[in-house]
């Protein structure tokens, strides 16, 4: 899949539920309106997309959600797509996770071919946190990165900085990271649904975080890239911590990427409305045709970048909340 700035789509993340067992106050509000389990996409639809997808050249597919763990037939999704990683059709098969679950399912993610884990903890303090999340227990997400580590998955940490609650506690989460061998990639919060906090008064510029860090550290720019948005950084006590910073620097050149949402909507762009609805042409045809073709057609539509940025009184850049479309 080659899209019209020439760009090869490889990497598909797919959400299996919008739902979530914590709400982050920068990602929903905390009356959030969950969709009807009706209308998800089952096990065998989620399937049979990804499987057209990995088809079509996508060699990395990550899970996501919402929470992707507190979806119940999730296990058994990704038993079923460790196939692809077998065959040699998949390079590589992950999730996002806030991690309040992953202890329980750790060992039997690895099991099915899982190397790497994203984690989802933006403080380790328990009342920052505990904020943050609107009621998380901290302990459960470290003791979800704790068994992850033990079942020999690698762990990525990613924190999004917030300006009121966890700058002060970054730090300590690199050093915490590090000391598991685990690596942070801090996040420029994204102006992404409406949320009852103003994005003016979250937004914290990465080049302040990574001033903090240099307080603490001597960093060395790494030429490393991921074929993502991340930049990294080495520390001199050899920990490498990454940033994504959409709004202060545009990543998009190199965008391999496209989402698809637990409904079967295809976002061609994290920061653009541009969809494609794929969840008609799967049901339209127990062939893969139509679905086909709509998968082609939206691809030669992906947008060339996104437009966010965050300013007052201005809208979000996009109304889905990033629960939506995962991250
Ligand atoms: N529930 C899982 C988790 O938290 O890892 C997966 C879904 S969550 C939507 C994926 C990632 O998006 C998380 O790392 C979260 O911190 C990030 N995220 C959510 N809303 C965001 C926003 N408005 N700006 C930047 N990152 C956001
Ligand atoms: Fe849930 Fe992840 Fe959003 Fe937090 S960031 S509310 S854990 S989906």
């Amino acid at each position: 899949m080659i899209d019209p700035f020439g760009r090869t789509i490889s990497y598909l993340r797919l959400s299996v539920t919008d739902r979530c067992d914590l709400r982050c106050t920068y990602c929903m509000p905390e009356r959030m309106s969950f969709l009807p389990r009706a209308d998800l996409l089952s096990l065998a639809e989620l399937d049979r997309l990804a499987a057209a997808f990995i088809r079509k050249g996508v060699r990395k597919l990550r899970l996501t959600g919402g929470e992707p763990l507190v979806r119940r037939d999730f296990m058994e999704l990704v038993a079923g797509l460790s196939r692809f990683l077998r065959s040699g059709d998949l390079d590589e098969l992950t999730l996002t996770t806030n991690g309040t679950r992953l202890a329980r399912h750790a060992a039997d993610l690895a099991r099915c071919g899982v190397r790497r884990v994203n984690v989802s903890l933006d403080s380790l303090d328990a009342a920052t946190y505990a904020r943050i999340t609107r009621g998380g227990r901290v302990e459960e997400a470290i003791a979800g990165v704790d068994a992850a580590l033990a079942a020999g998955l690698a762990v990525k940490i990613n924190a999004v900085a917030l300006r009121s609650d966890n700058l002060d506690d970054l730090v300590a989460l690199a050093e915490w990271a590090d000391a598991r061998g685990a690596d942070l990639t801090v996040i420029e919060v994204m102006p992404m649904g409406s949320v009852e906090a103003d994005r003016v008064d979250q937004f914290v510029p990465l080049g302040e975080v990574r001033a903090r860090f240099e307080r603490r550290w001597a960093l060395t720019d790494l030429a490393r890239r991921t074929g993502g948005p991340a930049r990294y950084v080495r520390t001199d006590e050899g920990g490498t911590i990454g940033f994504i910073a959409p709004l202060s620097r545009n990543f998009c050149d190199g965008c391999n990427r496209v989402r698809v949402t637990c409904t079967g909507e295809l976002y061609l762009c994290l920061g653009q409305p541009a969809k494609a609805d794929l969840g008609t042409p799967l049901r339209a045809s127990a062939d893969d045709v139509l679905l086909d073709a709509a998968i082609d057609a939206a691809i030669g539509r992906k947008p060339q970048g996104h437009d966010f940025a965050i300013g007052a009184r201005r809208p979000p850049a996009v109304e889905r909340h990033m629960s939506v479309t995962g991250g």
